[in-house]
């Protein structure tokens, strides 16, 4: 670990934060917390309780309406552009859609996404720091067991392997947080496991402070060494797995895992 912080140390602090959009919906309410260098945080709540927007609060896609939002010592919400591009670099994302570019190999799947941690054009297109690349990209695919199909076009691979492409891809970021939202939601259960043995070893092996949001409660179960729950915009629990029972976390689970994200609600300019 790189920088100031320490494992154990405070590393994300969310006081107070609450979100309106545009639209007059209320996702966030008043909700606080921090984790800790290196913990482990599972995100849980039905649909539509804020978790998504929670997450984009972290890394400032998402402007709170009030609160504040501090990440490695920056505070999001008035944090200028240099800076939030700064922490971005620091803040790993994995998304429930998998965007690889599908015509391309795995390989370069891998070395395009850490495009952004380049200083600049020219040094990504020099020589060495191509070859440096190449090799740091097979690195992050071995990390996630997939070294062999670094030659295959990203197409070919399944759903739960082209999900541990994005994860080796935002590996060679070299992030301090990462910050998963749903990764396995759209995996079969088979598939999602892996990826999430594959997070949770990877968070471990880098002192990686994990917060990902998930559906699957036996999945939470099963990893979650804390567990934060919203309901309605609101931090309905905050504690460790292993104290919560069952009949707490049934409130929370309206429905089924779905395949898709539910539609989104309206995000355009309204005339
Ligand atoms: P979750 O990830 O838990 O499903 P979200 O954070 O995506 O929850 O959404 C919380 C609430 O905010 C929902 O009612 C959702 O429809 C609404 N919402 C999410 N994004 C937007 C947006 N860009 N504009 C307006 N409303 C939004
Ligand atoms: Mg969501």
């Amino acid at each position: 670990m790189t920088g100031t912080e320490v494992l154990g140390s405070e590393i994300i602090r969310v006081s107070r934060l609450s979100k309106i959009y545009d639209t007059g919906t209320q996702a966030l309410l008043d909700v606080s917390f921090s984790a800790n260098a290196g913990e482990t945080l599972i995100l849980l709540g039905s649909n539509g309780s804020g978790k998504s927007t929670l997450q984009k609060c972290l890394n400032g896609l998402v402007q709170p309406t009030s609160g504040s939002v501090n990440v490695l010592g920056t505070e999001v919400s008035s944090a200028g552009k240099k800076q939030l591009r700064a922490l971005r670099r620091q803040v790993g994302m994995v998304h429930q859609r998998i965007n690889l570019v599908r015509e391309l190999s795995v390989l370069s799947n891998v070395i395009h996404g850490s495009l952004g941690w380049a200083t600049s054009a020219r040094n990504w297109f020099g020589a060495t720091a191509k070859q440096e690349q190449r090799e740091l990209a097979m690195d992050a695919l071995d990390r996630v067991g997939l070294a062999s199909v670094a030659a295959r076009r990203a197409e070919q691979l399944s759903g739960g392997q082209q999900q541990r492409v994005a994860i080796a891809r935002m590996l060679l970021q070299r992030p301090k947080i990462v910050l998963a939202d749903e990764p396995v939601a759209a995996l079969d259960p088979r598939a999602g496991r892996a990826v999430m043995d594959m997070l949770w070893q990877i968070a471990e092996e880098e002192s990686l402070t994990l917060v990902c949001t998930l559906h699957q409660l036996e999945l939470a179960r099963a990893y979650g060494s804390r567990v934060i729950a919203l309901r309605q915009g609101r931090l309905d629990l905050d504690t460790h797995m292993a104290e919560v029972r069952d009949s707490e976390l049934a409130g929370l689970y309206t429905h089924e895992a779905t395949e898709e994200e539910p539609v989104p609600a309206f995000q355009g300019v309204r005339p």
